[in-house]
């Protein structure tokens, strides 16, 4: 049976950091919804044109748009073995979506690990991240520096700063996480397969204990 975990947690609790270790020690594909929407745009497909105006004011991208994006993505031959999904379910409706189509994958989600870290962290987290333009690899200024400033230590390519990392738009994407995402924590409590990690420890220490959960889990 494929395995599938869901990374939940506010943007700038690390997600993207640890979802890039976890699926290479647990060996799942990550997919990540905010990254297929940057390449689309970064490609001006029509998904990307139909996203762009969304994405630059900080709010969700429709559930038809996003649910019919992930289902086409999860559908690939790497995905036989499942995934690690960041960035998607973030709404209710999306997440009956994944139910319904993991069933018809003959899979379900396994564990929901939640990346938990206050309000005024996360926004000085964010408003200091780097991005790496050729993978979407994540560093900070200050909590996680590249060894060269400004390039990429796995690739080399340029790091810049994401256009929703700006502080304007970084207040309201913590607004509308909180608004249409908690309800989500509370829909995978109930079913058993929330893990909640404490996200202001060392980026170590985090991964220590969401491997440690998963291994009990997966
Ligand atoms: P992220 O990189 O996960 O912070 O996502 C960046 C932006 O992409 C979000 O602010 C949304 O505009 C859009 N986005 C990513 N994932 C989703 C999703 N599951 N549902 C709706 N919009 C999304």
């Amino acid at each position: 049976m494929p395995t599938y975990v869901v990374l939940l947690g506010p943007p700038g609790a690390g997600k993207g950091t640890q979802a890039q270790i976890i699926s290479k020690t647990m060996d799942l594909p990550h997919i990540s919804s905010g990254d297929i929407f940057r390449e689309n745009m970064k490609n001006q497909t029509e998904l990307g044109r139909q996203a762009k105006g969304y994405m630059d004011r900080g709010e969700l991208v429709p559930d038809d748009l996003t649910i019919a994006m992930i289902r086409e993505r999860l559908s690939r031959p790497d995905c036989a073995r499942g995934a690690l999904l960041d960035g998607f379910p973030r709404t209710p409706p999306q997440a009956q979506a994944l139910d319904g189509m993991l069933a018809e994958f003959n899979g379900r989600v396994n564990a929901v690990p939640y990346i938990k870290v206050s309000e005024n962290v996360l926004i000085e987290r964010l408003t200091g991240r780097w991005t790496c333009r050729a993978q979407g690899h994540v560093f900070h200024e200050k909590f996680n520096p590249p060894e060269k400033p400004g390039v990429c230590d796995y690739d080399g390519s340029e790091l810049y700063q994401r256009d929703d990392d700006k502080a304007e738009t970084v207040a309201n994407r913590i607004k509308v996480y909180f608004a249409q995402t908690m309800p989500l924590i509370d829909y995978y409590q109930k079913a058993g397969l929330l893990i909640e990690v404490d996200g202001a420890q060392p980026i170590e220490k985090v991964t220590a204990d969401l491997l440690e959960a998963l291994q009990a889990r997966t």
